[in-house]
């Protein structure tokens, strides 16, 4: 820390975001896609890439619009930021302070608590069950800005619509926010929920599901004047938040939704898979609608199957954390990847008996 660090800052503890390798390695710790963004995106960010002379369009109005158009929304009820971790961002700049603290479970996304830590808001920590389930009861008149994601990280785990109607209806007085960075995996979207609710914010990401986590492309829906404050504060951070090359890949990606089905369609089939071969080794797992499955083994500490998974060329995310320390997030990649992950898992245990 220099001298000259402002003292709001000196104990920050910043995100610690998944390790980007710089020798080859089968990367399974940081819920990218295994498939390459579409071919349509790839174009359309070439061409817009003849033009970067110009500022990007501070109103990403066509992005807005056919991103409104596929959710069944108008483009007032969407505000498009450059990953959804902007979005978050600016959600807690805007809607949490003394009379509305962040609240969050104690096993979620770690980037909330240190959003509340860097935009200088309380914050307030709910623990999930002993299952990683949340209960909505926990939410009743949470008294603060409920960030939920859905399905929740690193548990892989989701609430029906009908239990995030009820924290929506039980803090009228506070937004919530639903994180859907993970939803096109097989959870519902609180989306139609929109137009019921005041209070409901949704974020989305094209980082998973879309194959652009390197684009930095996300979203917000809600009501427009929810979208209306998150507006003021882009405008007041960065009103070009989102460069050209990703607005025009972003609408490319959405003209080819049929892709991005299929992509997430084949992730599925491969967790579906993964999932009971390591069950089969003797992998205790959550019942992950997600990119991603969280397991532990009775034989192995979480620390130690990461190294060993490590020493064998693949990455996973072990969290050193009270209640998951016991755990990996394991990203579900390609068909090939898992395989190498199988028989890494094989020849650990072996090792050990
Ligand atoms: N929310 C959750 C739950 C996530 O896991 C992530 C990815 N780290 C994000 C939001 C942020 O994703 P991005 O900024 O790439 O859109």
């Amino acid at each position: 820390m220099s001298r000259f660090l402002s003292s709001r800052y000196s104990r920050l503890v910043p995100y610690t975001p998944g390790e980007q390798p710089r020798v080859r390695m089968i990367k399974l710790n940081t819920n990218e896609s295994p498939f390459p963004p579409s071919p349509k995106a790839v174009a359309a960010a070439a061409e817009a890439a003849r033009s970067l002379e110009l500022y990007s369009d501070p109103d990403c109005r066509l992005l807005r619009q056919t991103l409104a158009a596929r959710l069944g929304r108008s483009p007032e009820e969407v505000l498009v930021t450059n990953g959804s971790d902007e979005a978050l961002h600016f959600a807690t700049l805007a809607f949490c302070g003394e009379a509305s603290p962040a609240v969050f479970a104690d096993v979620t996304y770690g980037f909330y608590p240190v959003f509340a830590a860097v935009c200088g808001v309380p914050s307030r920590v709910v623990p999930l069950r002993e299952d990683f389930t949340i209960d909505p009861a926990d939410y009743a008149a949470a008294g603060g800005t409920i960030f939920l994601a859905n399905p929740n990280a690193p548990t892989g785990l989701a609430l029906p619509l009908s239990a995030i109607e009820t924290i929506l209806r039980e803090n009228p007085g506070h937004v919530v926010i639903v994180d859907e960075a993970y939803v096109d995996f097989g959870a519902e979207s609180a989306v139609p929920l929109i137009p019921k609710y005041d209070n409901l914010l949704v974020v989305q990401t094209f980082s998973k599901s879309r194959s652009m986590a390197g684009a930095r492309l996300g979203f917000a829906a809600g009501q427009a004047p929810l979208i209306r404050d998150l507006d003021t504060i882009r405008c007041s951070t960065n009103p070009y938040n989102v460069n050209r090359m990703t607005l025009a890949a972003g609408v490319g990606a959405l003209e080819d939704e049929e892709y991005t089905r299929r992509n997430c369609r084949a992730i599925i089939e491969t967790r579906t898979r993964v999932l009971r071969e390591m069950r089969a080794l003797g992998f205790e797992a959550t019942e992950s609608v997600t990119n991603f499955l969280f397991v532990r083994h009775d034989a192995l500490s979480g620390a130690d199957y990461a190294r060993a998974l490590r020493a064998r060329g693949i990455l996973v995310r072990h969290f050193d954390a009270p209640r998951i320390a016991d755990y990996n997030r394991i990203t579900v990649g390609s068909d090939a990847e898992m395989d190498a992950l199988l028989d890494a898992t094989r020849h650990t245990l072996e090792e050990l008996s």
